[in-house]
């Protein structure tokens, strides 16, 4: 697949020849052991994870730690947690089934205007970035619309209609889960089934030959059903997470009517989820050029990840603020809000500032000066030869990879929100130090291959990855 056909191109003031040529980039060709057992401990554990702390706020207050205790203690079997636990409904499944349907119709039959009114907003028909076989994908932006919808609906259900309470998510969360489990499976089932009989895009899949990382990490880069219906685009944003935010309205909802009050950590949780939500699709356009979109592969990870993982675990904050109704000191609740804001601000500005430079090419300024940046090139499969820049300013120059720093300080803001008396609010910030610290090893192993040796002088360049002097 990766052709050694030669162009007569020239890049830096070198042949084709002379510019090194990178191993592969992209997806993995061999699976190593490692790479095989977080494979297989992933497909077999990750679903009881989300399961455990769903059960464990459900039964036991949210503690962690009792429902292990009283299984050593032998007072309760994984057969009796399993026999108290909301099974599959019904009424779920036709809950699960029109809210999927209602965002695949807004996905596929309501194109976007919102960028025809709202000011740098940047929506409708977009390109993607040029995949590993060279192509380069067109996408419908319209996830600001459907968000922008699909909550007018539920502030119209709250304030006139009363069709549905809105506590309704919360009264079928485990049934739910179910539901969004066989959506999973089945989605994931049915791109590895697609990939290896009628791929879209045959140039760009890729085939370790080991089937459990297939299945997991996916084969089709791009797996589409006709020329809209994209699976990374459609999963990835809708339905997981439009839907973030109505489950946290949803918690929001159940504490009021629990407690009769909203607590001003619920508000907290709300309100810095709700901006990094917003972020997301006013930024879809732009998301279209980052690693989910256009380096990963389609399977598991990213379609039962985002059916079920990102659902289930990213609300865990506003969940336990149902069971425990934490009301912060003014203190604490303005440092959760700065770090919050903080972390907002140096995730956003760190991303702005690679699109901006990216986008023009270097012609910007960036803190006020002319950007400094390393000018590197690669290979795509059909052997052209492309130049690109590394960008060794602003955010850029403190660390590689400064956006996660921001994103975990977001991170840290939602778990400390919920105040220091249980553990489990605060799987998230673990949780994501793991998946940035992951992401940024594969990521820049993905740039080491495809940039060579620019990517070595760059990293001379900006020493660290997270922290400066520490990581
Ligand atoms: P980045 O936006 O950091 O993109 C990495 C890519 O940028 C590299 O592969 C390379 O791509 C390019 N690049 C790297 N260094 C430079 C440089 N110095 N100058 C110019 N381009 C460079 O990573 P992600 O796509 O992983 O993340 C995007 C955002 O999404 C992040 O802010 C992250 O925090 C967030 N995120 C959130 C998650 C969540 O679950 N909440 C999950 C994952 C991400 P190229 O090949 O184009 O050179």
């Amino acid at each position: 697949m990766f052709s050694k056909r030669r162009t007569q191109h020239t890049v830096n003031g070198k042949t084709p020849e002379q510019v090194e040529q990178p191993e592969q980039w992209g997806r993995a060709w061999e699976v190593d052991w490692f790479s095989l057992v977080s494979v297989l401990g992933l497909l077999c554990f990750a679903p009881f994870i989300v399961f455990y702390f769903v059960m464990a706020c459900d039964q036991y207050q949210c503690s962690v730690s009792q429902p292990l205790e009283e299984l050593f203690r032998g007072e309760v079997t994984p057969t009796s947690i399993w026999a108290r636990t909301a099974s599959f409904s019904w009424t779920a499944a036709q809950m699960y089934a029109a809210w999927v349907a209602f965002q695949a119709f807004l996905y596929l039959c309501v194109p976007d205007v919102l960028h025809e009114l709202l000011p740098g907003y940047v929506g409708g028909v977009q390109d993607g970035a040029r995949t590993p076989a060279g192509l380069i994908n067109k996408y419908e932006i319209n996830g600001l619309q459907c968000w922008v919808i699909t909550h007018a609906l539920w502030l119209a259900n709250v304030l006139y209609f009363n069709w549905f309470s809105p506590t309704i998510i919360f009264d079928h969360w485990i049934p739910l889960m179910w539901c969004a489990n066989i959506l999973g499976y089945a989605v994931s089932t049915f791109a590895f089934v697609k990939a290896h009989l009628f791929p879209t895009n045959s140039e760009d899949s890729k085939f370790t030959g080991n089937v459990f990382y297939d299945y997991m990490m996916g084969i089709e880069f791009n797996p589409r059903l006709g020329q809209r219906f994209d699976f990374k685009l459609f999963f990835n944003g809708r339905p997981g997470i439009v839907a973030w935010t109505l489950i946290n309205l949803s918690y929001m909802a159940k504490q009021q009517e629990v407690h009769g009050h909203v607590t001003n950590s619920m508000v907290l949780v709300n309100v810095l989820q709700a901006l990094y939500v917003l972020d997301f699709f006013w930024n879809e356009a732009w998301y279209l050029k980052t690693m989910d979109i256009c380096h990963d592969h389609f399977g598991w990870y990213l379609g039962w990840g985002d059916c079920v993982w990102l659902p289930y675990l990213y609300t865990l904050q506003g969940l336990y603020l149902v069971y425990h109704p934490v009301q912060l000191p003014l203190g604490h609740a303005l440092v959760v809000l700065g770090l919050g804001l903080i972390g907002y601000y140096v995730f956003r500005s760190t991303n702005h500032q690679k699109d901006l430079f990216r986008r023009s090419e270097g012609n910007c300024s960036i803190w006020g000066k002319k950007p400094t940046y390393i000018e590197s090139s690669y290979r795509s499969a059909d052997g052209a030869v492309h130049r690109s820049k590394l960008l060794t300013s602003g955010f850029w120059g403190v660390a590689r990879h400064f956006n996660y720093t921001g994103d975990l300080m977001g991170s840290l803001a939602y778990c400390a929100a919920c105040g220091f008396g249980h553990a489990l609010p605060y799987f998230y910030i673990v949780y994501m130090s793991i998946l940035l610290v992951h992401r940024c090893v594969r990521d820049e192993h993905r740039c080491s291959s495809k940039y060579g040796q620019d990517w070595k002088r760059y990293t001379n360049a900006v020493p660290y990855r997270l922290l400066p002097g520490v990581f």
